[in-house]
């Protein structure tokens, strides 16, 4: 993935938004068609001062939910593969880009993600074997983001992004 030009890049001054992936805030845009609502004190009050951007990558890509779950076959190449042997790799990189361009256009420095999802992990991933295991590596959105200046937290690191956020 090409690193988006330093002049698009994020401004220390302007590093004040949180994005977030829609289903930590409920939206029911998982492959199963489910959430993962979070609830955090952090959270509320962010949401709060209006400085929570929420998308979800995948959706963002053009895929329907309901989906076909799909894992990160080659880390290295970035290829997204679904459980049915679909390449839907040009779908999750579409996806990563309008994200990325969210975040620019709302000043959002920091994200919290979901783990291991093949868009928007940032520790952990599947293995691409559809086996239910994970290794370490990046979802694709998540790779596109920090490559761009963005810091991605999962979301058991609320109180991670805080720290974050005052030593900005
Ligand atoms: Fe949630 Fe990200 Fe998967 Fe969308 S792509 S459902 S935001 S984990």
């Amino acid at each position: 993935m090409n690193k988006i030009s330093q002049k698009q890049g994020l401004k220390k001054s302007q590093e004040k938004n949180i994005l977030i992936s829609a289903c930590l805030l409920g939206n029911p845009v998982r492959y199963n068609g489910t959430d993962l609502l979070i609830a955090h004190p952090l959270l509320a009050k962010w949401k709060k001062q209006g400085r929570l951007v929420s998308i979800c990558p995948e959706v963002a890509g053009g895929m329907p939910t309901p989906r076909a779950p799909a894992e990160i076959t080659s880390q290295k190449g970035g290829t997204v593969t679904d459980c049915n042997q679909n390449d839907v790799s040009e779908a999750f990189l579409l996806g990563a880009k309008a994200t990325l361009k969210l975040a620019i256009d709302n000043n959002c420095a920091v994200a919290i993600m979901t783990e291991s999802s093949p868009s928007c992990g940032s520790n952990t991933i599947y293995d691409g074997s559809f086996t239910n295991t994970k290794v370490e590596g990046l979802g694709i959105t998540t790779a596109l983001l920090e490559q761009n200046g963005v810091r991605v937290f999962n979301q058991f690191q609320i109180d991670e992004v805080d720290v974050f956020l005052l030593g900005d």
